[in-house]
């Protein structure tokens, strides 16, 4: 492989969740085309994890690529205070039209923003009612994003130890996994008798699966009984839908297989069909209203150069028209579909100790005595061996988790379950 640019880039820059001392050589990638990734010698990589969870249509997509053309040459970027535009009015207007319970969006740039906002929407939420409600409700194992505030509301581990005391408090009750279901009702509800009413302000979860937990999945029921437990106690829900919004459940949200909404949904990743960051937080009237008031101070403090890019916004339509063009909800049954007869035909390989589906999302559990978590050896060799056969797997610790683009055929399909298939049947 030509290394000039893999020399450059090792000179220059600083990756993202890689320890640079001994990363292997960065893969050049040149082109995208629906499923695949081609490096800079012509190599197709097939893209089993959708560019970091992002992808929904395919990669270059024309339909989108042509939208952002076309916005870019009438207009890329204007403030959005005291300023709107037609794209995030038209957007805000197709969401919303899918959020029927929700009446307001407020956008900023990614997933972990998107996060922000809800945190400091429950918050001052309280506060401009003049309660000072500042308890935060989470899972144990969630993951809601790499700024301060969302590693406040995410597990304690690995990725948040070098910060540790400078996290705000949060309360974690366990994540609802088949059998914990009482569990975590229990302790959600013991919670609220040890602080009353007047102190937490807000629950936030990912809602039926916890992504970089590890692919956790849990039950409609036991999301809705406790979206049900809040609204009695009057408890803002947050709705972290960044990973399993736009289809990827296998409905448009996640939260659309429950009776009980969330009073807050944050939205990223799929929203320009992973073209380019970009991200919402969408709301209730009520929310929305206790920020109205004569008084300048109650106003929401919050905002990004780029909020509401114009560039963003018109992807975002582009996307949504595509899940009417291409019928991309099929889609995403076809992929459940064919998930689910893998999972059959593996459940019983003694290679493994769970495996798991919901909507395009496929765990699979290793059976390991490796303890190391997100940084275990076994991570390594998976993603190494997948690699070998030009498919991008990115395994959690112990969990190789397949999430790919919708418009993945399935031939493509049966490729990643023969690799998966290869590596159950020769590890030892
Ligand atoms: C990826 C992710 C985030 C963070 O999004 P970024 O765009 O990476 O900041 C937040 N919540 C969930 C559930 C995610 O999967």
């Amino acid at each position: 492989m030509d290394s000039t640019l893999q020399n450059k880039d090792r000179e220059l820059i600083w990756h993202p969740y890689t320890q640079m001392k001994d990363a292997l050589p960065f893969i050049p990638m040149v082109r995208g085309e629906g499923s695949y990734l081609y490096d800079e010698n012509g190599a197709q990589y097939l893209d089993a994890v959708s560019s970091w969870w992002t992808n929904i249509h395919g990669h270059g997509h024309p339909y989108i690529a042509a939208a952002i053309y076309a916005q870019a040459q009438k207009l890329e970027q204007v403030i959005f205070a005291g300023f709107t535009h037609p794209t995030a009015v038209q957007l805000a207007e197709m969401l919303l039209k899918r959020i029927p319970f929700h009446q307001k969006i407020f956008y900023s740039d990614n997933g972990s923003t998107a996060v922000e906002v809800a945190i400091k929407m429950a918050l001052q939420f309280w506060w401009n009612k003049g309660q000072e409600r500042k308890k935060i409700i989470a899972f144990k194992d969630a993951y809601h994003g790499d700024t301060f505030g969302a590693m406040s509301v995410s597990a304690r581990g690995v990725f948040t130890a070098p910060f540790q005391n400078l996290l705000f408090d949060v309360e974690f009750i366990p994540t609802p996994v088949p059998g914990q279901e009482q569990l975590a009702l229990d302790e959600l509800n013991a919670l609220i008798q040890r602080y009353g009413h007047k102190e937490i302000a807000g629950f936030i979860f990912e809602p039926l699966v916890l992504g970089s937990g590890g692919m956790l999945m849990y039950s409609e029921q036991v999301l809705g009984e406790l979206m049900g437990v809040c609204k009695t106690n009057n408890i803002i829900t947050i709705a972290d839908e960044v990973m399993t919004g736009f289809g990827r459940t296998g409905k448009f949200l996640a939260t659309d297989y429950c009776q009980n909404k969330p009073d807050i949904i944050c939205l990223s990743k799929g929203i320009t069909g992973g073209f380019l960051p970009f991200a919402a937080t969408t709301c209730t009237q009520d929310i929305y209203e206790a920020f109205l008031s004569n008084d300048k101070a109650k106003m929401f403090f919050h905002g990004h150069s780029y909020t509401a890019n114009p560039l963003g916004c018109v992807a975002g339509i582009a996307s949504l028209e595509l899940f009417e063009k291409e019928g991309t909800l099929d889609k995403v049954a076809e992929i459940e579909k064919l998930h689910r007869s893998f999972v059959n035909e593996i459940k019983e390989n003694p290679s493994i100790t769970d495996v798991r589906c919901r909507g395009t999302i496929l765990a699979i559990e290793l059976n390991t005595e490796d303890t190391g978590g997100y940084l275990s050896n076994i991570r390594d060799r998976a993603y190494a061996f997948f690699m070998e056969r030009k498919i991008i797997l990115r395994p959690l610790g112990n969990i190789i988790y397949i999430l790919p683009p919708f418009c993945t055929s399935a031939d493509d399909m049966q490729k990643v379950y023969a690799a998966i298939n290869e590596f159950l049947n020769t590890r030892g």
